[in-house]
């Protein structure tokens, strides 16, 4: 049995299309089921829905053979244990940091002022501002990083960017792109060698299914 975890959602929805090219076909719908385990047409394959943050853990011990999950994501869990043998390119957006519209961000930097920075992606925050030699004061949250500069909270936050269209319904401004992020597939290192024959078809047909959805540069 191979099993896949993925998170219900943009992840879901974007992966059916290379699950599809590998002549897989989920059976039931994530938004209308209840069920975390769902069968697919293979006998041999099922989909767990696990939280996006948790599908690195999953797959890292076993509990999943492969895994859907966001280059964000996989930042902050560490990535050890696990094979990444594939960009998917969906689920693309990218990490920023944004300010109240208000805000000085650059005579802050410039001045070398301590910014308060809220987020949940700690990991990135530290190492882009590090990097930068600029101070900061990390305040991790679990959601809704807009609200912290339009409350006190924080004067800054790091967070994912599509559209922009939430940062400027909250009257913040996009100042940093810190890098772009797009969904990888990850594999269990140890089940990729004891699962092999499983395995590689489904690596191979969404490696194609990718190849042929590139836009030609
Ligand atoms: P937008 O308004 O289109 O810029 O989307 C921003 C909101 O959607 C933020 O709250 C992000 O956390 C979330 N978001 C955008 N893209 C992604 C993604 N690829 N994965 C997870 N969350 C995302």
């Amino acid at each position: 049995m191979i099993t896949l975890a993925l998170s219900k959602g943009r992840i879901f929805d974007e992966t059916l299309p290379l699950l599809a090219a590998a002549g897989i076909e989920v059976l039931e719908d994530p938004e209308t089921s209840r069920k975390l385990i769902l069968a697919t047409n293979q006998p041999g394959v099922r989909v767990v829905l696990v939280r996006a943050t948790d599908v690195p853990t999953y797959v890292e011990y076993g509990g999943a053979d492969l895994g859907v999950t966001g280059r964000d994501t996989l930042i902050e869990h560490g990535g050890q244990g696990l094979y990444q043998p594939l960009d998917l390119k969906i689920a693309q957006c990218r990490m920023s940091v944004a300010v109240p519209s208000d805000f000085d961000y650059a005579s802050a930097v410039r001045q070398g002022s301590r910014l308060k920075v809220a987020t949940k992606y700690t990991t990135i925050a530290r190492e882009f501002f590090a990097s930068k030699g600029v101070h900061v004061d990390l305040i991790k949250l679990y959601g809704s990083m807009e609200l912290a500069p339009l409350t006190g909270l924080a004067d800054a936050i790091v967070d994912l960017v599509s559209t922009g269209k939430t940062l400027q319904a909250n009257n913040l401004v996009e100042v940093e792109r810190i890098m772009d992020i797009s969904s990888r597939l990850v594999v269990n290192q140890a089940a990729l060698k004891l699962k092999q024959a499983a395995i590689r078809p489904i690596l191979d047909a969404f490696s194609n299914a990718i190849e042929k959805n590139a836009v030609p540069s």
